[in-house]
């Protein structure tokens, strides 16, 4: 059995592959070619059965093929792939003798296999026909040589052709001399109402002259016709026949007499015309199944499915009435969803609609009086959206409209289906799933779109860009869990300091993106609006959170963007954000900054010092610097570690700015352990020259990344041990803000610590919370009060009355105070008269190296008991 061949050709490649796959797999053989050209050559030599060509190719297209095979090879079918999908383009084609069209991309290998059934089984009609014909026109032909060469009359050549196709003949003038039977059946007229008149009695009037002409023309030459053409009946109904025309030569040579044989179309038409038809259907379910995907809601999916079927299937002449009735509070309603005004037909019975409703037939069809209703349940797992109902008082429906609603019926509800996966795809590739609120891929659309919507109408919209501080610690020290009930309620709670309209999307991890829509404001207004609701985040994050145990606070900080100011794009924009963000933190955490251009270049820079950062410790680029730390009696009891970090390319690099850049990157870590192991080396060393009769303490600073690591009390008391220092000699500087932020765990470890002897001082102190309360639980024995006090104390009342007030309170804890940053004799007076204990500052030196701090101890000394 030999399988149908089909020629694929197209330029692309991948795209003849794919076709080629899947029709071998249905047992197709399937041939290839690359352009126009190639595919001429082999409809000639291989004469496919089928021909799938792409409409635009380089060189010689589709059209070419087209051309060709109108004269060359009429009765090949010729799909055509368009991937232009310019509809002109398709007419082109079709008028060029296409016999199908698909848009590319063909998704759906089905469509395909739907159009080469179609078109194979029409060809096959037409060729049977037309071989049918081809066959008996030879033979009439014959016959009537014979006959004519014979002599013998004429009538029974005519009528000895029982068929079942129409013969005519005339004589040379063109008068119709014998009829068969046939033809008196296809024609009307009977034999005797025939004879004599011309054929030209049959003229339908939908050919013009021109046609005539050609057709007389081409028998002139050629001595023969053969075509398709509509003929009238007696009775005045047209109708199609394939007519060839034959002249018959006599004796002299010239044309003694015409045979017309004529076959009846209209069956073969009907046919054609419902394959035609039923290929319409199957577009439309396609486009069914298509809409399905471009609308997130069945409601208006089914709307413009049916719009669609009424567009495009008018003779279904049912759709005039179209209802949707659902079950609402046990009673059925409904609600006309095409809005049709007009005609109000009688309901369906609601049992019937009951019945319908619970039914697994796709559609149910009932009469009632003298209309007929068709009831397809629309449900799918999720959802139920009652029972369509589609119909009709036209009492002679045609039969093929039952089966297509039985396909409608099936197609709505699996479109639905495929609707809710893809709406359940569409929300889970655009929704965290931990907090449900929009991810970074659906804020990028909303942010485009809203870029755009901002340019056109000449507005500005503000991005915030929000980053918990330390929420690393969190997570490290109460775990993953209770981290993410910590995002779900500060989702929820930002959320309720927003508007409606605003936008709360997480990016991931700890950081969330405010999108507030563009409104018509100048960029200072749009500034301070933008302010007042950061400000208004900040207040719902800073209250405690309600963990599964703990209460826990965070703070947070913000980076603000202006766009369409500070980007074009929604990447630009975020980046810009983010960096006003990081700027922010820099800024000491909970707080709010704004991007401008100058930001850029800070950002860069903090990449750039990140990168060398990376690799100082192995270039011996650190070093830790020791500032001497005097008590009342100008003794230098102490110093706290400022570590320094010098190369070859940037200078001295201020802590200020790369230890923010080691804590974002994390390299905060082995850089403070590295550190920490080098102190204790030099107190080892101090220890062996005796200078802790001297030195009480040596401080350093504890950052809150490291502080929160698991290991971190482990790895203090290691180090001491391993240089054997003692653990009272060495002082841990932690801010407010870290122990705060989850004050169990933060006593927690200091207990751990303190037990073995290591001591706590709360740095920066004044600048955080400063609450009593927390103060009073903390296990600590020294507060700093922060340099900001100090540095202009002898300037500023206000800062007399806090480093008072922390004094006080210092003393009411027996806290020993530490002052920071004393760059004056007036500001040590002062302080001196209040008693406060230990100094720090520039007054009495900078950070030193350990030999400078070394000799700094050994000479310092009496100079400075003269000031004190
Ligand atoms: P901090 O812990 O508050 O350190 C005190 C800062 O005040 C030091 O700045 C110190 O040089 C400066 N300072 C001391 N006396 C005076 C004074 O009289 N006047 C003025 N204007 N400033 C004075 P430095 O060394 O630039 O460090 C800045 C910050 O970097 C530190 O603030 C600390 O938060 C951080 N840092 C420095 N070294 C380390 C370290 O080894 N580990 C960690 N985690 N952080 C460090
Ligand atoms: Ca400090
Ligand atoms: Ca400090």
């Amino acid at each position: 059995m030999s399988y149908p061949l089909i020629l694929t050709i197209d330029d692309e490649s991948a795209i003849r592959d794919s076709f080629c796959h899947y029709l071998e797999d249905l047992n197709y053989q399937v041939l290839q070619a690359c352009d126009g050209q190639q595919g001429i050559l082999k409809m000639e030599t291989a004469q496919p059965d089928l021909v799938l060509v792409d409409l635009r190719m380089p060189d010689s297209d589709g059209l070419d093929v087209l051309r060709w095979a109108k004269t060359q090879a009429p009765l090949t079918p010729i799909i055509v792939v368009s991937g232009t999908g310019v509809i002109s383009d398709v007419i082109e084609a079709l008028q060029l003798g296409a016999w199908d069209y698909l848009l590319k991309p063909v998704n759906d290998l089905e469509m395909l296999r739907l159009a080469i059934e179609r078109a194979l089984e029409k060809s096959y009609l037409r060729r049977q026909a037309a071989n049918y014909q081809q066959r008996l026109q030879r033979e009439v032909a014959q016959r009537t040589q014979e006959l004519l060469s014979a002599n013998r009359e004429l009538n029974i050549a005519a009528s000895a052709f029982n068929t079942h196709d129409a013969i005519l003949i005339t004589d040379a003038q063109g008068n119709i001399i014998r009829a068969n039977a046939a033809a008196e059946r296809l024609t009307g007229y009977s034999q005797d109402e025939l004879i004599g008149k011309s054929p030209s009695l049959f003229k339908s009037g939908k050919h013009d002259e021109a046609f005539y002409n050609a057709l007389w023309e081409t028998l002139h030459t050629t001595g023969q016709w053969q075509g398709e053409m509509w003929n009238r009946s007696r009775d005045g109904n047209t109708y199609p026949i394939w007519q060839s025309i034959t002249a018959v030569r006599g004796d002299s040579d010239s044309v003694a007499y015409y045979v017309g044989v004529s076959t009846d179309l209209s069956e073969l038409k009907a046919k054609e015309r419902m394959l035609e038809h039923r290929a319409q259907e199957e577009r439309v379910l396609g486009s069914i199944a298509n809409l399905a995907m471009k609308f997130m809601d069945s409601e208006p999916f089914i709307r413009q499915a049916l719009q669609l079927l009424q567009q495009q299937l008018p003779d279904l002449g049912l759709l005039s009435h179209v209802q949707l009735w659902h079950n609402d509070a046990q009673a059925w309603k409904c609600r006309d969803i095409l809005s049709l005004q007009g005609s109000v037909i009688t309901p369906p019975p609601s049992k019937q609609l009951a019945l319908a409703a619970q039914s697994n037939d796709a559609v149910t069809s009932i009469l009632e009086g003298t209309i007929r209703y068709f009831l397809i349940p629309l449900r799918s797992q999720r959802r139920d959206l009652g029972v369509l109902v589609l119909c009709s008082d036209v009492t002679d429906l045609d039969d093929a409209v039952e089966p297509f609603l039985v396909r409608l019926g099936e197609v709505l509800p699996l479109a639905m289906l495929h609707q809710e996966s893809e709406r359940e795809l569409h929300y889970q590739a655009n929704h965290d799933s931990l907090t449900a609120l929009p991810n970074r891929q659906s804020l990028k659309l909303l942010l485009e779109q809203q870029i755009s919507s901002a340019r056109r109408r000449n507005e500005r919209g503000v991005v915030l860009f929000l980053d918990l501080d330390n929420f690393k610690t969190l997570n490290d020290s109460l775990g993953h869990s209770q981290g993410d009930l910590l995002l779900q309620q500060l989702g929820a709670r930002v959320r309720t300091a927003l508007r409606d309209e605003d936008i709360l999307a997480r990016l991931g991890g700890d950081e969330f993106v405010i999108l507030l829509p563009p409104r018509p404001l100048e960029s200072d207004d749009t500034l301070n609006m933008a302010a007042h609701v950061a400000e208004k985040i900040k207040k719902v994050i800073n209250r405690p959170f309600q963990l599964d145990v703990h209460e826990y606070m965070v703070g947070c900080s913000i980076g603000v963007a202006i766009f369409p100011d500070a980007g074009n794009s929604s990447e630009e924009l975020l980046k810009h954000a983010d960096i006003a963000m990081y700027l922010a933190k820099a800024a000491g955490r909970n707080s709010v900054r704004f991007y401008s251009p100058g930001l850029q270049q800070a950002a860069d820079r903090r990449l750039y010092l990140e990168h060398k950062l990376r690799r100082a410790i192995s270039q011996s680029e650190l070093e830790p610097y020791f500032q001497p730390q005097l008590n009342h009696e100008g003794q230098v009891i102490g110093a706290e570690v400022l570590l320094r970090w010098h190369n070859s390319e940037d200078g001295w690099v201020s802590p200020a700015e790369f230890i923010p850049v080691a804590e974002e990157s994390g390299l905060i870590i082995p850089i403070s352990n590295w550190l920490l192991g080098e102190v204790c080396q030099c107190m080892k060393h101090w220890r062996d020259l005796g200078l802790f009769e001297q030195l009480k303490t040596v401080s350093i600073n504890v950052s809150p990344n490291q502080f929160y690591q698991p290991d971190f009390a482990e790895m203090v008391l290691n180090v001491i041990k391993r240089f054997d220092i003692s653990p009272e000699t060495l002082m841990l500087e932690i801010t407010e803000g870290v122990v705060l932020c989850n004050l169990e765990d933060s006593i927690e470890i200091m207990r751990n610590l303190g037990q073995q002897g290591v001591r706590f001082s709360l740095d920066d102190f004044g600048t955080g919370y400063s609450s009593l309360a927390y103060l009073k639980k903390l296990p600590v024995d020294e507060i700093k009060i922060d340099k900001s006090f100090i540095l202009e104390i002898d300037k500023n009342p206000d800062d007399v009355m806090i480093v008072d007030a922390i004094l006080s309170l210092a003393s009411h804890f027996e806290l020993t105070t530490v002052a920071e940053g004393v760059e004056t004799q007036e500001a040590l007076t002062m302080l001196r008269d209040r008693q406060c204990a230990v100094y720090q500052g520039f007054y009495f030196s900078r950070p030193l190296p350990e030999g400078e701090f070394l000799a700094f101890l050994s000479q310092g000394q009496s100079m400075l008991k003269d000031d004190l």
